[in-house]
């Protein structure tokens, strides 16, 4: 799977991508990531973002920028191609969409808006699906961009550790318990639930599928 992210910011990717499940897809070549940065198209003292037409008080990012680092970006099969742009009145997010775009898709395209948002025009030359993860605004697609690379690489067979680990492949729960089995903390004790120590996996599975 090739992700591509066009963004104006894309240092903020990098910690989150280094790390832990995502980093070592990365190191495996299961993921791949590539940017484009419209501001490389910028020439010298020329800006991302212009006034909005019929005004308002954010700056909106220019389409031409956007559209040349498009350009830029090489699609191999366009059916096998995604293209979503981030909008907090999008379409929302689920697990759904992130199993469905990991079986159809090897390259998906990631635009990331910032200010107000990205020229209309963009969004409608391109047919892009406009995206939202939340009824939330955030200050920029880049969150967005990261929950979806997130999601949808779990859902590429060899990413997590044992293809097991799926939520979706067997019984699991949002309650979880490690060692110690009585945790002391302000004088008082928590203790792990009593059936999780039983070693009786058909109750076990009964308890976690009631979490
Ligand atoms: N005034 C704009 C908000 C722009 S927020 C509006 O009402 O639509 C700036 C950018 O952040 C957006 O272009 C989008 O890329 C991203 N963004 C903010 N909230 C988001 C959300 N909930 N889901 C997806 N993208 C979001």
């Amino acid at each position: 799977m090739r992700f591509h992210i066009i963004t104006i910011f894309p240092e903020m990717f990098d910690s989150y991508l280094k790390e832990s499940i995502i980093g070592r897809a990365i190191k495996n070549k299961l993921v791949d990531i590539k940017f484009y940065n419209p501001k490389d198209f910028c020439k010298l003292k020329e800006r991302v973002d212009g006034r909005p037409y019929g005004g308002g008080p954010g700056m909106v990012l220019r389409p031409e920028l956007f559209l040349k680092v498009f350009s830029k970006i090489k699609i191999k099969n366009k059916n096998k191609t995604k293209i979503i742009l981030f909008s907090p009145s999008g379409k929302k997010f689920d697990t759904a969409c992130a199993k469905k775009s990991a079986k159809k898709y090897t390259d998906i395209i990631l635009i990331s808006g910032r200010y107000e948002g990205i020229d209309a025009r963009v969004q409608k030359i391109l047919k892009a699906e406009e995206i939202s993860i939340g009824d939330y605004v955030l200050t920029g697609g880049e969150l967005p961009a990261m929950v979806l690379i997130d999601s949808i690489s779990r859902q590429i067979p060899g990413v997590l550790g044992k293809y097991e680990s799926l939520e979706e492949e067997r019984v699991s729960s949002s309650e979880v318990y490690t060692r110690p089995e009585v945790l002391k903390f302000k004088n008082k004790n928590y203790k792990v639930p009593k059936v999780l120590l039983s070693g009786n996996h058909k109750k076990i599975e009964e308890w976690k599928k009631g979490k």
